[in-house]
């Protein structure tokens, strides 16, 4: 079947992979997903049904009530946990009400907000060890113990260096978590300690305490400004070559002629652009694979299309041939690092505008694959309903 559209593919097998690496290196500890922003752009229903289904996980974090409500309603287990980092608003208590959602109480005001709704319900406590974004200040925990009602399960923080596992940051912080959680521990007996996210939970045991939390690991990005053998690429974007041209040395390429070919060659032009989330700061400085070759891309990039230099290929792309922006054969985060920013925000641009199928509000189009296989079409039932093909 010759494509289209630019294709965003979604290994489930590979996540499911990298969960096991990562709970592995952290020893004993639970390990939850973070599925917010619809799993890193990556689909949140699906990803959370895999990891359901094939690695047991059944503790999740999103940011927002309203992704909590949407991913209970996909999982159907309401036993499974489902927590919400930005902790309750009064406008949104119902939601954590009707859908079993725990929130993550990130301060005082939140703390009292919730007991006043639901005395004696179960709530995370995040304490903020230094990062100065989220949480109580450990001074503070003393006040949190005293309000009447408050049923605390999960102690937390969050650490702000640990991209750099040298970072001294790293130790300061462990060492004020340890101290802060076994002073809520005693107002809070069985309360469990959740410090880490993926780059902390690849640390080891040392960092990873009771509950790690692990996102953008599962999606085949590294934690770490390294890269990371034990992660495997989870997402693929490719795009379709649309036509080729033949330049002469002294010809422009794109917006601005900010490319002049520098000897006669052949030029490829793919559908996929700013407009699908791809960077515009790619331009002149990214490159993506034909035939395995890596090709630069060439001006700028525009809203829709992209052009690559192919002059090196031996002999120049079909009409459809797919060109690999990122994926197996090109890592994203050194497409990410060429585009000046992180794999984080590379995936949940392109990801957050991907869609089962063109005119769902996207261009990409996403398909969910198991290693070689498609995926088990029970894993993918909402987007299947949005028309994906199977
Ligand atoms: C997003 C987030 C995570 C997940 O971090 P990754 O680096 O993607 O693994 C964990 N904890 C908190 C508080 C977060 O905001």
């Amino acid at each position: 079947m010759q494509a289209s559209n630019p294709q965003l593919e979604i290994d489930l097998q590979a996540l499911c992979a990298n969960y096991r690496a990562m709970a592995a290196a952290a020893g004993g500890a639970d390990a939850a997903a973070v599925v917010k922003c619809d799993a890193y752009g990556l689909g949140a229903a699906a990803v959370a049904r895999a990891l359901y289904t094939y690695v047991g996980c059944r503790a999740y974090f999103v940011a927002y009530p309203e992704e909590g409500a949407a991913l209970r309603s996909a999982l159907g287990d309401g036993a499974v946990k489902i927590y919400i980092f930005n902790g309750p608003t009064p406008d949104k208590l119902k939601l954590f009400k009707d859908y079993a959602l725990t929130p993550v109480l990130n301060s005082i005001e939140q703390a009292k907000l919730w007991t006043a709704a639901r005395p004696g319900v179960r709530a995370a406590l995040h304490i903020d060890t230094g990062m100065h974004r989220s949480g109580i200040a450990p001074s503070e925990i003393e006040a949190a113990s005293a309000i009447d009602g408050l049923n605390i399960s999960v102690v937390m923080s969050h650490l702000a260096c640990i991209s750099d596992p040298a970072a001294a940051m790293n130790e300061t912080q462990r060492a004020a978590f340890a101290a802060a959680f076994a002073k809520a521990a005693r107002r809070f007996p069985g309360a469990r300690a959740s410090l880490s996210s993926s780059a902390g939970a690849l640390t080891g045991p040392e960092m990873s305490f009771d509950l790690i939390r692990l996102g953008v690991g599962l999606y085949g990005v590294s934690p770490f400004d390294a890269g990371e053998p034990r992660i495997a690429p989870v997402a693929r974007l490719t795009a379709p070559v649309v036509q080729t041209h033949t330049v002469k040395a002294g010809d422009t390429v794109g917006y601005g002629a900010t490319h002049t070919a520098a000897r006669d060659g052949v030029l490829a032009t793919v559908l996929l652009g700013y407009g699908d989330g791809y960077p515009r700061a790619a331009s002149n400085r990214a490159s993506a694979l034909i035939g395995g070759a890596a090709c630069p891309i060439v001006g700028r990039v525009s809203m829709d299309q992209i052009v690559l230099d192919v002059s090196a290929l031996p002999t120049p792309p079909e009409t459809g041939e797919m060109a690999e922006f990122f994926g197996p054969g090109h890592a994203i985060d050194k497409t990410a690092a060429d585009c000046g920013t992180i794999g984080y925000e590379l995936l949940t641009t392109v990801g957050g505008l991907a869609r089962p199928r063109p005119g769902l509000g996207g261009r990409v189009i996403r398909r969910y694959v198991w290693g070689d296989e498609p995926a088990p079409s029970a894993l993918i039932g909402d987007e299947a309903d949005e028309g994906i093909e199977k």
